[in-house]
């Protein structure tokens, strides 16, 4: 419902795709793109660098360095607002926190950290494939053993598991830098994310297809560090993959088409269609424990629970249909289960059993429960 005011049309403007939300994707599109190319010169037009005079004043190291402080800043201010919104519900506030607490940490100080030790600029919550280079030869051989190591296992042992056991929300609701923007300053976008069919279909499509790319640039830098000096033609090529993923993917679709649409496009752009981590993630989640659980016949079809769903599924369908799911996209936010007036949902990390037990079990609750 929309607020009455000045103040209360503003905030129904920008946060319904009126001009103000499309003025702020522009600005934050500027924002990007100042952000990656400012010094150089594109098109004989020299695009001015703003953030390296800002970064020196506040006696940073780098522009990126400041970025990270603006992206950590956004993550705390929007948090304790996520906090203070959901306060009533134990999940959210502890799940908030964490979010705030390891982009702070692990994200940030660390790295900075790192680099004042004249250690390797390294973030413990960033694993391949969202971090490419952790995979790439000469990144490999310029980290100490225990970053190889804790990359190595990390991304391929101990993401698969904790997602078997935990489902993607782990990783995607509570350590990931991407998530944690989405689920604290994006908070107010999230009813956005496209609800239709055609997006579902597309999802399908694009975050594998993105995962492909994202293992044959790394197999391709891989094998080209081995047969390098034999087949520079082949070295030339890898180089080449390896910049336009770093470009297309890791530039375009994650740090700037990825945020800059929150307030026209939702909070997960990036996160639903392009993300390679949530390709792999939504995998392990299938054949893993984590579901979403539906209390039989209480649902009053509101669907508050679709709409506020960032990854634009429609909850409410299972819900009509008293069906437990599991969809590779949920991140496990638990939104929909705290926007539900009828309590209807509960993210559950169980391992699936038969029909007649879930049926027998969700008698069991209604009877108990009242
Ligand atoms: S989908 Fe990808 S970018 Fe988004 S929170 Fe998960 S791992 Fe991070
Ligand atoms: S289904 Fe629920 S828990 Fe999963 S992403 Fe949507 S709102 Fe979040
Ligand atoms: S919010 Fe609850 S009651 Fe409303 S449609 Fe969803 S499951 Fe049903």
């Amino acid at each position: 419902m929309r607020q009455k005011g000045s103040l209360g049309w503003l905030k129904h403007d920008l946060t319904h795709r009126g001009p103000t939300a499309w003025l702020l994707t522009l600005g934050l599109f500027a924002f990007y793109f100042i952000l990656y190319y400012g010094g150089r010169t594109l098109a004989g037009v020299a695009i001015p660098d703003l953030f390296t005079p800002i970064a020196r004043a506040l006696h940073l190291p780098s522009k990126w360095t400041f970025y990270g402080l603006l992206y950590t800043l956004a993550i705390a201010i929007g948090g304790a607002y996520v906090i203070y919104k959901y306060r009533h519900n134990r999940y959210q506030v502890i799940r908030t926190s964490v979010v705030i607490f390891v982009q702070a940490t692990l994200a940030f100080s660390v790295p900075w950290i790192l680099t004042i030790f004249e250690q390797p600029e390294y973030y413990f919550s960033y694993l391949w494939p969202l971090k490419m280079e952790y995979f790439y030869p000469s990144t490999i051989l310029a980290m100490p053993l225990p970053f190889i190591l804790f990359s190595l296992l990390g991304s391929l042992i101990m993401v698969p598991l904790l997602g078997i056991f935990f489902g993607k929300r782990w990783y995607c609701s509570w350590v990931c830098g991407c998530g944690g923007l989405a689920n604290t300053a994006g908070e107010p976008f999230r009813h956005l994310s496209n609800k239709s069919s055609k997006a579902w279909a597309f999802e399908k499509w694009s975050i594998h297809i993105t995962l492909f790319l994202s293992l044959v640039t790394t197999a391709f830098v891989i094998a080209s560090w081995g047969v390098g000096e034999n087949y520079p033609a082949f070295s030339e090529q890898a180089a080449s993959l390896r910049s336009l993923y770093g470009f297309v993917v890791a530039t375009l679709l994650s740090g700037i088409i990825g945020v800059a649409l929150y307030p026209v496009g939702g909070t997960r752009v990036w996160c639903r269609y392009f993300c390679p981590m949530a390709a792999i993630l939504g995998l392990v989640q299938k054949f893993g424990r984590y579901r979403i659980r539906v209390k039989d016949n209480m649902c009053i079809s509101c669907g508050m629970c679709s709409t506020y769903c960032e990854m634009g599924i429609d909850v409410r369908a299972y819900a009509q249909r008293n069906q437990d799911f599991v969809r590779a996209s949920c991140v496990g936010c638990g939104i929909c289960a705290e926007v539900c007036p009828r309590g209807v949902l509960r993210l559950e990390n169980r391992w699936r059993r038969d029909p007649q037990e879930l049926s027998m079990d969700a008698l069991l609750n209604e009877t108990y429960r009242g």
